[in-house]
């Protein structure tokens, strides 16, 4: 989609430093990080959110890229985070379905 910002990251018009990127699939640092580790993972198709996702190999696609680019950060010992924000109400702000990867704090509960 010509105007959404993810659709021009992910085909190269606007620059990041891409930590991967294929013909699928990119993932680059959030320019927001709310953690140490704060990582993007989007498919390079433009989908609007995950409630509208028909294809389950969609999730193949980011989940299983996120969690190979975090073994490759060396992160399955300390633990790392996966947030899908869905929707208005999900806390979603850029409608193009994104996974957040973020590690280097402690999420766990009660925060702290
Ligand atoms: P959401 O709230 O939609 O789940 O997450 C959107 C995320 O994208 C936010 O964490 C925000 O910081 C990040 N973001 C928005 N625009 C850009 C951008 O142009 N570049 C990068 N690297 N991150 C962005
Ligand atoms: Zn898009």
């Amino acid at each position: 989609m010509s105007d959404c910002v993810f659709c021009k990251i992910a085909k190269g018009e606007i620059p990041v430093d891409f930590v991967y990127r294929d013909d699928a699939v990119v993932v680059f640092r959030d320019a927001s990080p709310q953690a140490p580790t704060h990582l993007l993972v989007l498919p390079v198709q433009h989908i609007v959110s995950a409630a509208e996702v028909n294809d389950p190999s969609v999730w193949t696609l980011i989940m299983g890229r996120a969690v190979e680019i975090a073994r490759g950060l060396g992160l399955e010992k300390e633990g790392f985070r996966m947030v899908i924000n869905t929707g208005v109400q999900g806390g979603q702000t850029v409608p193009h379905l994104h996974l957040h990867l973020l590690s280097g704090r402690n999420f766990g509960w009660p925060p702290g």
